[in-house]
C-alpha cells in the first residue's frame, strides 16, 4: 500500500471523478439516465449487419414512411452490465439475448445481427458507457437493443432496411415495493394469442397493455397478470415479466408456447431453483391453482426476481408468503450473488467486458 503522502496517489474523490459519471447513485430508479453514446449499425435488405458505429447518445433521424412507425416492425433487448467490488463490468447471458432477437427477427421478416455481432456491440457499447456502471451495490447499467426497420415502404412489407441500435441507462430498481407486488389479474384484455407475436419481443405486443396496466397502476396495484386467449383459465405473465407459483417442493411455471417470452431470467431461475432441489415444472397453471399457491414470484431482467404479495381476481383477494421464508428471496440472491461476481459462477453465464472487435 503507498503511503498517503505519495505524490502519485490521488484522493478517492478525484480517482472516482474519472471512473464515474455525475449520477446521484443513491436515487437511482428504473428510468431514463442518459449516457454518453450509442451504437448504431445498419444493414440493407438481402445483406447482413457489418461492423456499427459507435455515436454520442442523441436523436436519430428515420423516415416518416418507415416500418418502425408505421406498422412497429421492430424487436428490443434487455439485459445488464454490472460491476463487481473488484472493478470487473460483467453482462450476464449475452447470447440468449441474441438468440431471442434473432427468433423475433425471423417472426417480423427482418435481418438480424450475428451473434457474435450482437455480443460485441454490447460489449463495446458498455466500455464506451463504463462511467455509467454503478458503483457495486448500487445499481446497474441497463442495456437495451433495438432492431428496427428503417428506410421507406408505403405498403406492409418487410423493412428495406434494419437498424441495430444500443443504448444504456443506469437504473435502480423496477418496483419500489418493500414486501412484494400487488397484482390485478386481467379478465378484460390478453395480452397475447396463440400463432400472435408473444413469443418474441416485438415492439407491437406492449403499447396495447398499457391501458390495462395504467387503470391497475391507478387502482393502486404494481402490475397486471394476464390470462390465457384461448380460455382465460390459465396464467401466462405480467406486462414485461414472466410469473412462478410454488407449492411445497414444486415450482410451476406456464410453459413457452407462443404465447408467453421466453425470458432469460425464467430459464436461469428455473436452473437455479432446481439446483437446490425444487422440481421445476412447465405447465398450464390455471387461475385456480394460482390462487391456492403458497408463493408467487415474477422474474425478468428489469424485475430481477420479486416476491408477488397478494392477487386480486375479480373481488377475490389472496395473500401469499413474503420475505425472508420466501423461496423468492433465496433465488434472488443466488442469482444476484452470481451476477455481481459474490460466488463463483460456475455456469459460464457472465462475460467480462474487457476487449471487443471495433474498439
Ligand atoms: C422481457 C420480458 C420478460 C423477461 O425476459 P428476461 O429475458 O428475463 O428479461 C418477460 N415477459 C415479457 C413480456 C417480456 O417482455
Amino acid at each position: 500500500m503507498a503511503p498517503s503522502s505519495s505524490p502519485t496517489l490521488r484522493t478517492t474523490s478525484e480517482a472516482d471523478e474519472e471512473k464515474y459519471a455525475n449520477v446521484k447513485w443513491e436515487e437511482l430508479g428504473f428510468a431514463l439516465t442518459p449516457t454518453d453514446y450509442m451504437y448504431v449499425a445498419k444493414c440493407r435488405q438481402g445483406e447482413s449487419f457489418s461492423q456499427g458505429k459507435i455515436l454520442p447518445y442523441g436523436d436519430i433521424s428515420i423516415s416518416p414512411c418507415s416500418p418502425i412507425l408505421n406498422y412497429g416492425q421492430g424487436l428490443f433487448e434487455g439485459l445488464k452490465a454490472y460491476r463487481t467490488e473488484d472493478d470487473r463490468v460483467m453482462i450476464f447471458r449475452p447470447d440468449q439475448n441474441a438468440l431471442r432477437m434473432q427468433a423475433g427477427a425471423e417472426r417480423l421478416c427482418m435481418t438480424s445481427p450475428s451473434l457474435e455481432l450482437f455480443v460485441d456491440a454490447v460489449k463495446q457499447t458498455v466500455l464506451a458507457n463504463k462511467k455509467w456502471v454503478p458503483p457495486p451495490g448500487k445499481g446497474t447499467l441497463y442495456i437495451r437493443p433495438l432492431l428496427i426497420g428503417s428506410g421507406d415502404t408505403l405498403g406492409v412489407a418487410p423493412a428495406p432496411e434494419n437498424t441495430f441500435l444500443i443504448y444504456a441507462s443506469p437504473v435502480g430498481d423496477y418496483h419500489k415495493v418493500s414486501s412484494g407486488l400487488d397484482l390485478k389479474v386481467d379478465h378484460k384484455h390478453h395480452r397475447a394469442h396463440s400463432g400472435g407475436t408473444g413469443g418474441v419481443k416485438s415492439c407491437t405486443n406492449y403499447s396495447p397493455v398499457v391501458k390495462s396496466l395504467f387503470e391497475a397502476k391507478s387502482s393502486g396495484f404494481s402490475d397486471i397478470l394476464f390470462l390465457d386467449a384461448a380460455t382465460s383459465r390459465n396464467i401466462e405473465e405480467l406486462s414485461a415479466c414472466n410469473i412462478f407459483i410454488v407449492k411445497g417442493n414444486i415450482v410451476s411455471t406456464p410453459p413457452t408456447s407462443g404465447t408467453i417470452l421466453p425470458g432469460v431470467t425464467r430459464k436461469s431461475i428455473s436452473e437455479l431453483a432446481r439446483d437446490i432441489g425444487y422440481q421445476v415444472q412447465e405447465r398450464d397453471v390455471s387461475v385456480d391453482e394460482l390462487l391456492e399457491a403458497e408463493e408467487v414470484f415474477c422474474t425478468g431482467t428489469a424485475v430481477v426476481v420479486t416476491a408477488v404479495e397478494t392477487v386480486t381476481f375479480h373481488d377475490k383477494k389472496v395473500k401469499y408468503r413474503t420475505g425472508e421464508a420466501a423461496l423468492s428471496r433465496k433465488l434472488r440472491s443466488m442469482l444476484t450473488n452470481i451476477q455481481m461476481g459474490i460466488v463463483e459462477d460456475k455456469k459460464g453465464w457472465m462475460v467480462e467486458i474487457d476487449r471487443c472487435q471495433g474498439w
